[in-house]
């Protein structure tokens, strides 16, 4: 897929006890790179020392060799970002540090807090003064209020409060505890590398740095590493298995997997499907780079028409040369994408793309293989129509910003000019998983939580 300018997913990893933590977490980072480009973190230490560095940029960009030497210690988290626009702010990079209770913590956080607004405000009526705009500020502050001693104690007392999706990774007193929402929306999970314990927002950071899978956090559990082993503790009596299904349609890295599910089996799984479901008499099968290649695969793979790559893209602009002037946005697709088109001329296309969201970026792809001498353009979406606002983190958060929301199929079908344009149904996107429990909020307005303040306000902008 093109990047839009819509909020990403935040990845985030630690490690526990390595000799040279922060170069993995390093490399851990640079793997979880497709989940925010935008700003990135990381902090090590030990024994009550640590030392912090974070700025934006691609990972790579902000970590040079001796920045990373000089973060010492065998304790390390990282962070990172993609912030909405208007760009990153440097105090709401993280990771973010604080000092309570002479311990210094460090906290990176992926996901959102839907009752932030309503928690923020009563910190402030009780005398907190907030300096970032960041949910784990909140949290920060929320454990600060805490009269225990214990992180567990207070983390339990303070993630019960919280109403929203998150995947923390918090560092203190030489130890790190590993946290999932009670429904376990956010992925994160757990890898051993020899006497090291490692912990990721996806499976493909593990790998990247030699790490063998464990198991998933699970939902509403509090995993505690430290210098014994690991132990598991639980801050919510009710706990679902409900993993964001943009996870596997858009989000994670094809390598990866979450509960037992690969990214690109997933994705290949939904091609078929969408190729039973709509079938189309056309020449060649081609997806969108990179996180339609699967769901492409897998249309081929059923169809029996051929696979083909009629779209190249560019892997070497970063989003931060794309973001600063409007006409360079504008331009973005140009920039990134361009036709074979040797491969679409004269030729009828099933063109696949993972999702609709607003419904822009397929109208520039469309017209570029038009322009390239496409006969036809069968479009098919490896997912359903997104017509409801998510407020866990993915900031597809108003109705007006959603194309599906407000216009019909045969409309954005004209308006993309196209000869025909199909999407999966909830009922085949159920059989990709048939063993687990996905949020499909964002295609049906069934909610998880709590989220009636969110919902007004997006309501209102209807
Ligand atoms: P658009 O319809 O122009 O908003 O762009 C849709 C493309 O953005 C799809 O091809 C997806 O790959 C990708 N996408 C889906 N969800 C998101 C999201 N929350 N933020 C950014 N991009 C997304």
């Amino acid at each position: 897929m093109i990047q839009t300018g819509m909020r990403e997913e935040c990845g985030v990893f630690g490690i526990h006890h390595h000799h040279d933590a922060a170069n993995m977490a390093f490399y851990g980072l640079h793997a979880l790179q497709h989940r925010g480009q935008e700003a990135c973190g990381i902090m090590a230490g030990e024994q009550g020392e640590y030392d912090i560095h974070k700025g934006p940029g691609l990972v790579h960009q902000v970590f040079t060799d001796n920045i990373l030497q000089k973060l010492k210690g065998s304790i390390a988290i990282g962070h990172v970002r993609y912030s909405v626009t208007g760009g990153t702010h440097s105090h709401n990079i993280q990771p973010f540090i604080f000092n309570y209770r002479n311990k210094t913590f460090g906290l990176c956080h992926n996901g959102n807090i839907v009752n932030y607004r309503e928690l923020k405000r009563d910190l402030e009526e009780h005398g907190s003064i907030f300096h970032s705009s960041s949910d784990s500020e909140l949290i920060a502050h929320m454990m600060s209020r805490d009269v225990y001693d214990n992180p567990i104690t207070s983390l339990k007392r303070v993630l019960v409060e919280l109403v929203g999706a998150f995947a923390f990774i918090i560092m203190v007193n030489d130890e790190l505890y590993a946290v999932r929402d009670k429904n376990g929306l956010r992925p994160l999970s757990i890898g051993k590398l020899d006497d090291s314990y490692v912990v990721a927002s996806e499976t493909c950071a593990l790998d990247a740095v030699g790490a063998t899978f464990i198991r998933d956090v699970e939902p509403g559990e509090i995993v505690r590493i430290h210098r014994y082993g690991i132990s598991s503790d639980y801050f919510s009596e009710e706990r679902t298995e409900s993993l964001c299904t943009m996870e596997y349609i858009y989000f994670a890295r094809p390598d990866s997997d979450m509960g037992g599910v690969n990214a690109h089996e997933f994705r290949k799984l939904s091609g078929k499907k969408l190729a039973q479901e709509h079938p189309v008499d056309a020449d060649i099968v081609m997806g969108i780079p990179d996180s339609s290649l699967s769901a492409a695969i897998g249309y081929a793979e059923e169809s029996h028409i051929p696979y083909e790559v009629g779209l190249i893209k560019n892997k070497y602009i970063g989003r931060t040369f794309i973001e600063p002037s409007k006409h360079l946005r504008d331009r973005a697709v140009l920039l990134k994408l361009a036709a074979i088109r040797k491969v679409v001329k004269g030729k009828r296309l099933v063109l696949i793309d993972d999702s609709i969201v607003r419904g822009t970026t397929l109208k520039r792809i469309t017209r570029l293989l038009q322009d390239a001498g496409a006969k036809e353009i069968h479009v098919r979406i490896a997912s359903p129509q997104i017509t409801h606002p998510c407020f866990y983190g993915v900031d597809i958060s108003n109705f007006a910003e959603l194309v599906m929301a407000h216009t019909s199929k045969e409309a954005l079908r004209d308006f993309y000019g196209v000869e025909s344009l199909e999407f999966m149904s909830l009922d085949s996107l159920a059989q990709c998983t048939p063993n687990r429990h996905l949020c499909t909020g964002c295609f049906t307005g069934e909610y998880l939580t709590e989220t009636f303040t969110r919902l007004e306000e997006a309501s209102a902008q209807r």
